[in-house]
């Protein structure tokens, strides 16, 4: 038996204004080369929401693959399914009423299109953090375009595999051009959280 007592249909003692809102439920799904800064702003960006006691999630390739997509390589099939994967994940956060930040090269328009129809619209932000491949070479915080110049790692995106950018991103961002702290609040305004 339930003995949890009813919900109030209204909070009669706020106003208007200072009424709780609906969580900003959204996936934010950051795309763009290695190095273009896609991890740095996914967590910067969920430290900003959870000081605002919003609850938010990163999910990102290194996170997701030492896990959920341990089982899978870097052939188009493998990213693809990784994809499709964080894609599901960031539906369920959704669905709980939290903010998911996917930060992945995701570099196809296909998946990131198969991606965005498993939500509603609005609540799929598709964000191109762009910069040149020569800043992002040139960043290299991995190390990665280094060992791909070498030939270590075959199929590196930017290199010798493509990447499709956006046709119509919700927000594009150059990082080379603006730092950490403005993409965050450029990245909350597309939410409709005031700075
Ligand atoms: P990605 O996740 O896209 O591979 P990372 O976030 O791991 O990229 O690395 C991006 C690098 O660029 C980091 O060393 C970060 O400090 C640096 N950087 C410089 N300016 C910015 C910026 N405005 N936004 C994001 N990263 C930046």
């Amino acid at each position: 038996m339930n003995h949890m007592p009813p919900l109030p249909a209204a909070l009669p003692g706020l106003r208007e204004a200072e009424r709780p809102q609906r969580p900003p439920a959204r996936a934010v799904w950051l795309t763009g080369l290695s190095g273009a800064g896609k991890t740095t702003l996914a967590h910067a960006l969920e430290a900003s929401l959870q000081r605002d006691g919003l609850r938010a999630c990163v999910l990102d390739g290194d996170r997701l693959r030492a896990g959920l997509s341990s089982d899978l390589g870097f052939t188009d099939a493998d990213r693809a399914e990784s994809i499709r994967r964080a894609a599901h994940v960031a539906r369920l956060f959704v669905d709980a009423g939290m903010v998911a930040i996917v930060a992945l090269i995701s570099p196809f328009r296909a998946e990131r299109a198969a991606a965005r129809a498993l939500f509603a619209p609005g609540d799929f932000i598709e964000v191109y953090v762009n910069v040149p491949l020569a800043v992002a070479e040139e960043r290299d915080p991995k190390g990665l375009y280094r060992r791909a110049r070498s030939g270590a790692l075959p199929r590196f995106t930017g290199i010798d595999s493509p990447y499709e950018p956006p046709g119509a991103p919700v927000l594009e961002l150059r990082t080379d051009v603006l730092p950490v702290a403005e993409c965050v609040e450029r990245l909350r305004a597309r939410m409709g959280l005031v700075p």
